[in-house]
């Protein structure tokens, strides 16, 4: 296939300029594809998005359009075939202790208790002291409401407490951006809710740099700065939408409700575009 030895001509490594470094993540012409000996997938097509520092920003739409993909090449954990990604004005070229992700299923260690599940992601930090890794464990802990949880083992905790317990995980070795795949997608709505009160607290306190991925668009609504509507096949990014509402914001607040239909609607039609393709 003739795209493919374009693909493989990886943009070299570049001085940034001004623009690109005052981005804390900066997408630029991401374009993966996935080969099985069954189907070739065009996952993703000339994905270009800046994220600024202390930003929220929440990634829409219909399951297949690339979402998680997207978020694994800002990891580090996928690389692009063509394009590349840039974290402070450096090329991400894997995984790093900056750029965090937190993933639908809380991928917990069930042999380790909530503590040592915490104290496992500080192992990141290895210049920390015992002590030091413990206070901030328990700091974690206390912020996501577990304190009194510590001691538990993960298959005792319901699903909003595992999540809590690996957001906990993540945040503690301070990463400056924190990538969210679906993290409540399984919980139910009331648990949801809460979860998303208290990561726009955490967000707000913080100052972190959040890329969110969900196929809830209120929730998008409620946690975002701005919405990246995605569209399918190949995915791409359809639309941008600025939520310029004050926070807190409640997850039932009507004031949601205007964004919230424009955007449903907006996936609506994009949603329709990828079917007639098909
Ligand atoms: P989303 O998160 O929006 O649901 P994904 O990023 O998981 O979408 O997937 C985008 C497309 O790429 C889908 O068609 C999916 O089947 C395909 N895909 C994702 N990962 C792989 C993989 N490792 N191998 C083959 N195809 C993949
Ligand atoms: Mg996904």
């Amino acid at each position: 296939m003739q795209d493919y030895d374009v693909m493989q001509n990886r943009d070299p490594p570049q001085e940034p300029v001004a623009a690109e470094a005052e981005a804390k993540l900066l997408v630029k012409g991401v374009t993966k594809w996935f080969r099985t000996p069954r189907a070739t997938v065009h996952a993703l097509e000339d994905v270009s998005l800046s994220v600024a520092a202390g930003e929220f920003v929440c990634l829409v739409g219909p399951s297949g359009c690339g979402k998680s993909t997207l978020l694994d090449i800002m990891a580090g954990l996928t690389r692009p075939d063509a394009g590349r990604v840039l974290a402070d004005g450096r090329l991400v070229e894997g995984p790093g202790r900056q750029r965090l992700v937190m993933f639908q299923e809380s991928a917990l260690f069930p042999w380790l208790n909530v503590f040592d599940n915490v104290m496992f992601g500080l192992k990141l930090v290895p210049e920390l002291t015992k002590a030091r890794r413990r206070g901030i464990a328990h700091h974690y802990l206390e912020l996501v409401g577990l304190q009194k949880f510590a001691r538990a083992h993960v298959h005792e905790l319901s699903g909003g407490m595992k999540q809590r317990v690996a957001l906990a995980r993540a945040l503690a070795p301070d990463p400056q951006v924190l990538l969210m795949d679906e993290p409540f997608a399984a919980l139910d709505a009331l648990t949801r809710d809460q979860l998303c009160d208290d990561v726009q607290r955490i967000a707000q306190e913080s100052g972190k740099t959040i890329v969110f991925v969900t196929h809830n668009v209120r929730e998008a609504v409620c946690l975002g700065d701005r919405v990246v509507l995605m569209a399918p096949r190949p995915g791409r990014i359809a639309e941008v939408f600025d939520i310029p509402l004050s926070r807190p914001r409640d997850m039932n607040a009507d004031s949601l409700s205007g964004p919230t239909q424009r955007i449903a609607a907006a996936l609506k039609a994009t949603a329709g575009v990828g079917e007639a393709r098909q």
